[in-house]
């Protein structure tokens, strides 16, 4: 990797110096994501064996969100196994808005763990004595899979609870629906602190890499078991890019999940991680300049899953 560590950097930083235009708008609907330095710029690259490849503001913190979601998803299926897990969450893409007060009609369940329900769900599945032991689990995860101890960002934390009566709705219509156990108030909570532990994007490409890696980390360490890994992918495929899923896998193809403090994270199966930071978001709550970046590592570096050889 030595001898290519030049001409990466120097592509990932033309990325950024050709990106262009920036437009769309912060999230606003948690106050203190509104605060966000709105033209903050930030790519990494990880490889499975353990490097990472850097350009722009790559230790500038800022809150996972809903990247968080495919891994919690894991956590569930590990826990509770993967029959249990289908039996309250389904895996359609919704089309629907993230935060979408909706349950399919037929099943009665969440349509996919990538919109808030479902991921409100998941994390309820998550095993634990309590609700903070839920959320400590998750951050030891989340902590193997970057490499690095994480924290909870309190600010963005605090915020988001101040204003989290939809995702209460959601959380008691789950209840409503039987597919939810325990007190919706804690769940919340707990999918709330979930939601604002803080990463850079070279953590982000890091935890990219270890599913691109079929579940193992850069030492070896299987942290997601391979069944679970593949089912996690398949869906951060269909329903990983809010309801505009279907433009990104056929412009873009990779599995990806997005988050709406502006993270964006894209998984290269069995080649690499890769992640960016850019805050302002397009009308489907993505990050518009995370989009094009991807969209032109598509057309220089044939990403797509499903093209020809
Ligand atoms: N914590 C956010 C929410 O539940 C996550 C949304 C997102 O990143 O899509 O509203």
């Amino acid at each position: 990797m030595i001898g290519m560590q030049t001409p990466i950097i120097d592509y990932i930083n033309l990325l950024l110096e050709t990106v262009g235009e920036d437009s769309g708008e912060v999230a606003s609907y948690i106050p203190e994501l509104a605060r966000a330095d709105p033209d903050r710029l930030a790519i990494a690259m990880a490889t499975l064996d353990g490097e990472v490849y850097v350009a722009g503001d790559c230790d500038v913190e800022f809150t996972i969100q809903s990247i968080s979601k495919p891994f919690t998803y894991a956590l569930a299926i590990a826990d509770q196994g993967l029959d249990v897990v289908l039996k309250h969450i389904d895996v359609e893409p919704s089309g629907d808005a993230f935060n979408e007060i909706s349950l399919d009609p037929v099943t009665g369940k969440p349509r996919n763990p990538m919109i808030n329900a479902g991921a409100i769900a998941s994390h309820a599945l998550v095993r634990g004595d309590d609700a903070e032991a839920r959320v400590e689990r998750i951050l030891e995860l989340y902590g193997r899979l970057a490499g690095r101890p994480l924290t909870i960002a309190e600010d963005v934390f605090e915020s988001e609870l101040s204003e989290a009566d939809r995702n209460m709705a959601l959380a008691y219509m789950l209840r409503t629906a039987g597919t939810l156990d325990g007190d919706p108030t804690d769940v919340v909570r707990g999918y709330t602190r979930q939601c604002s532990v803080s990463v850079t994007v070279r953590d982000l490409a890091r935890m990219a890499s270890v599913l691109a890696a079929g579940g193992r980390t850069p030492n070896g360490d299987q942290v997601i078991d391979s069944d679970v890994n593949r089912q996690v992918l398949s869906v951060m495929a269909t329903c990983g890019m809010y309801d505009s899923a279907g433009d990104w896998l056929t412009s873009v193809g990779i599995p990806a999940k997005s988050g709406v403090a502006g993270g964006l994270m894209g998984v290269l199966p069995g080649q690499v991680g890769i992640a960016v930071f850019s805050p302002r978001l397009d009308a489907h709550g993505n990050s518009s300049r995370g989009v094009r970046l991807f969209e032109r590592m598509n057309r220089d570096l044939g990403l797509h899953l499903m093209a020809g050889p």
